[in-house]
This record gives structure tokens, C-alpha cells and sequence, in this order.
């Protein structure tokens, strides 16, 4: 038993050694916590949280990139409890219910015209999964075999095995290639200026010019590839990308799993190039960060393609236990009703040129390679370390040391804040990051 009536400092040694008995941590070696401190988390409100100690942490992460509007949000708070008094969960198929009826519409109504149905799943992955299993079905039904999925070079988009398949991050994708499902990639242009888009886009033509007729459906991150390390590239590239998978019949998903709500600067990344996909993916952000969900959108051409008789075997027969859960819409509601009512998108672009100033001196450090930013999204490119130096913990640990959450990714520190910042913690943000770097 836990004896949850000591002070601070012996609550926490307790729990951080009950959790080491028992827990296994996402993407850790545990190992490292033989050095690396576990930090509990008392309690979190606005940008901030708190340990059992008095000590209080920014979360300049957002918490893996999911809170919008700061922890414990009173409005999103509310949704929820009214929600969990009146119904917590029920089937989706077969039943239906308010929030999840209210929470397609609206989506439906956010996101470009042609996406017109809503199928749920509960985490990002998930709804990758879905969208990969959907375009090759959509294909089928219609008497095409395309075996094939193409995704971009440096592409994140989930770690279950279909994902994994069409991701492109070594460390997490290279030990189970012999699982994987069949991809091919094309190079992400390689930088935000537009020639680096057009290059691109004329690989790509080469590559459906060959092998475009096997191909069921291209998916992308929308202008920003974030755990690939922030990579951003130009709206053109989208564009183009739209246009050649038109001609060759192969659909496009947009994964706005990280992107969308705001993070690029308009509420989709999508919408800076003028596009509509085949499919859409929303996660993260779309509860505000409090519960997991995830949504696939889609458009009527593909919904009617599997519109039949139960006999022809057309049936798109997938399901996740908690699909559409009530309490979750209920967060995506209440994280929509703060889009309709505080104008976030223009504070955020206050807050972005803000954040473009700031990073303006990180330029001049030797061993800064590049800084780039795009919306509510920054990053400080490091070069000249070895992987196995590891800076990116050197980092994390003296942000911790200092009051901030940053978690690199490999050489890259970004900042993913949630939208409630203010112009002074931006200040804080930053130097503590700007001490990091000169503190290597
Ligand atoms: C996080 C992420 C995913 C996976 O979502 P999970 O909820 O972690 O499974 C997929 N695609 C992108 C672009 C992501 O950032």
C-alpha cells in the first residue's frame, strides 16, 4: 500500500518507485530511469504542472502535442462532467447519440466541403489504420487491385504495424520491417522554399508515372512532418501532390493528426493550399487533450462506394471498443465551442510573430543549423553532435532544471505550446531553451 499521508518529497520517492515496479513507459529505455528522474504529476492547470514537491513545469509540448487550451480547462471541464452525469459510453453500432451526431456535424461543416461522412476510431493510430484499410477497400469494391500505399520520405504517422508501414523514421519503424505492409516513399521537399516543392512534385510525377496504377492512396502530414523532427515544407507541394493523385486515381489522406486545429496557423494545414483530400484524420488536439479519440472523414464517393446489399461483401467491417465515445465528444464540443467563441486563430498569429522574433538570436549560435516555424510551431535545428552524445536529453533535463517541459526530438528542440500562452511565458519559453543551447 501507498501511504499517500507523507509530505511532498516521500510521496513522490514512493511513487516514483511503485511506478518502476510496475509501469513500462511509452517510447523509453527504462533503463535511463536508473539516472534520469521520473517526474510524478500532482495536478496540472492552464500551462502548467505541478509535482508533489511545489515545483512547477511549463508544458511547452503540449503533452505530445494534444493540449490546446491549457490543463484543466473550466469550460472544457464542464462539457465533461455534464456529459459523464447523463451518458458515459454505449455501442456505436447499432445506437447512437448527442455528441457524437453534434461533433460529426460540426466536423463536417469545419473541413472542406467534399468531405461529407465521419467514421470514429479512439487514438491516431487508429484512424491511420482505418484510412489505409479504407482506400484499398474503396479500390476494390470498385474491381481495382492497388497493393500499394506511398507516403513521404522523413513521414510519422503512428506505430501500430499499418502506420509503421507507411512512416519513415528509422528508429521507430527499422526492427519490425519484416512485419510490414508494402510502401514506397517519395522524397518531402526539403525545405519551406517553393523550388524545393516543385522538385519534389516532379519525383513524384516520375514515380506515378510507374507505378501510380498500383497505388491505392498517397498519405501525408500537411506542411509540417512533426516527429520526423519539424520538417516543414512549402503549401505548393500539397497542390501539386493533389493534382497528380487526381489524374492517377489514387486517393489522398491528410493526416491532421498533429496539424490540424490550429497548430500551422489556419484550423487546417490543409487549407493554406486551397486542397480537399479523400480522406482527413483528426486526433490530438481534437479533445483539447483530455481523452483519446480520433476521426476519419470522408467523401460521399467513397461512402457510397461501399453502400450495398449485406451479400455482396462490400461492408467496411471495422470497429474499435470505445469508437465515438460519448465523454470524448463531449471534450471535442466543448474544444470546438472555444474555436466558435475566442477568436483563437487570430491571437495566435500575435503569438506566432511573436515567437518569429524571439527566435531570431538562436540563428546566430554555431551550432545551430536551421530555425523554422510555421503557425504555432517552432523548431532550433542543432548540427556537429553524434546521435550517441544525446543533446536532446541534455536538453530536457536542464529544461526540467529550469521550469520547462521540452522534449527534443533527436537534434531538433521545438516548441508546440498550448494556445493559452501568454507574450511573457513565450519569453520564458524561449531563454530557458536559448540557456539549454548555451549550456551544451
Ligand atoms: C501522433 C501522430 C499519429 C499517431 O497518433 P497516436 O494517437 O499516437 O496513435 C499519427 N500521425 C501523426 C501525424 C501524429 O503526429
Amino acid at each position: 500500500m501507498v501511504d499517500f499521508l507523507n509530505g511532498g518529497v516521500r510521496l513522490n520517492e514512493t511513487l516514483v518507485r511503485e511506478d518502476l515496479k510496475y509501469i513500462w513507459h511509452p517510447c523509453t529505455q527504462m533503463k535511463d530511469h536508473e539516472t534520469l528522474p521520473l517526474i510524478p504529476v500532482k495536478s496540472a492547470k492552464g500551462l502548467y504542472l505541478f509535482d508533489f514537491e511545489g515545483n512547477r513545469y511549463m508544458d511547452a509540448i503540449s503533452s505530445w502535442w494534444v493540449n490546446l487550451f491549457g490543463h484543466s480547462n473550466p469550460e472544457i471541464n464542464q462539457k465533461v462532467k455534464e456529459q459523464i452525469e447523463t451518458l458515459e459510453h454505449v455501442i456505436l453500432a447499432g445506437f447512437t447519440h448527442k455528441p457524437a451526431v453534434e461533433l460529426a456535424r460540426r466536423l463536417v461543416e469545419l473541413t472542406p466541403e467534399s468531405l461529407q461522412k465521419v467514421f470514429f476510431a479512439d487514438n491516431g493510430s487508429s484512424a491511420v489504420e482505418v484510412a489505409l484499410k479504407m482506400s484499398y477497400h474503396y479500390h476494390r469494391n470498385r474491381g481495382e487491385n492497388r497493393p500499394l500505399f506511398l507516403s513521404l520520405t522523413n513521414s510519422y504517422h503512428g506505430e501500430t504495424l499499418g502506420a509503421l508501414s507507411v512512416g519513415d523514421v528509422e528508429l521507430y519503424k527499422k526492427t519490425y520491417q519484416p512485419l510490414l505492409i508494402r510502401s514506397v516513399q517519395t522524397p518531402v521537399p526539403a525545405d519551406q522554399s517553393l523550388q524545393s516543392a516543385l522538385d519534389a512534385l516532379e519525383s513524384l510525377s516520375k514515380l506515378l508515372d510507374e507505378q501510380g496504377g498500383k497505388i491505392a492512396a498517397f498519405i501525408v502530414e500537411p506542411l509540417i512532418q512533426g516527429a520526423g523532427g519539424m520538417h516543414m515544407y512549402h503549401p505548393q507541394y500539397l497542390k501539386g501532390a493533389r493534382e497528380l493523385t487526381q489524374k492517377y486515381g489514387i486517393c489522398l489522406i491528410a493526416d491532421e493528426i498533429m496539424t490540424g486545429f490550429g497548430r500551422t496557423g489556419t484550423l487546417f494545414g490543409c487549407e493554406q493550399s486551397g486542397i480537399a483530400p479523400d480522406f482527413m484524420l483528426l486526433s490530438k488536439g481534437l479533445t483539447g487533450g483530455y481523452l483519446p479519440l480520433s476521426v476519419v472523414l470522408t467523401t460521399d464517393s467513397v461512402y457510397e462506394a461501399f453502400y450495398c446489399d449485406y451479400s455482396e461483401q462490400k461492408s467496411f467491417l471495422h470497429s474499435h471498443s470505445y469508437t465515438g465515445n460519448p465523454l470524448a465528444c463531449s471534450a471535442a464540443l466543448a474544444t470546438l465551442d472555444i474555436f466558435a467563441s475566442d477568436n483563437v486563430l487570430e491571437e495566435n498569429r500575435k503569438k506566432s510573430e511573436y515567437i518569429a522574433q524571439k527566435l531570431d538570436k538562436f540563428r546566430d549560435f554555431p551550432n545551430v543549423k536551421e530555425v523554422r516555424q510555421l503557425g504555432m510551431v517552432a523548431a532550433i535545428e542543432l548540427q556537429g553532435y553524434e546521435s550517441h552524445e544525446r543533446i536532446g536529453l541534455k536538453i530536457y533535463r536542464y529544461g526540467l532544471d529550469h521550469g520547462v517541459l521540452l522534449r527534443p526530438l533527436g537534434n531538433v528542440i521545438y516548441f508546440m505550446p498550448p494556445y493559452i500562452i501568454t507574450f511573457e511565458e513565450i519569453d520564458t519559453m524561449m531563454q530557458v531553451a536559448f540557456g539549454a543551447i548555451e549550456n551544451l
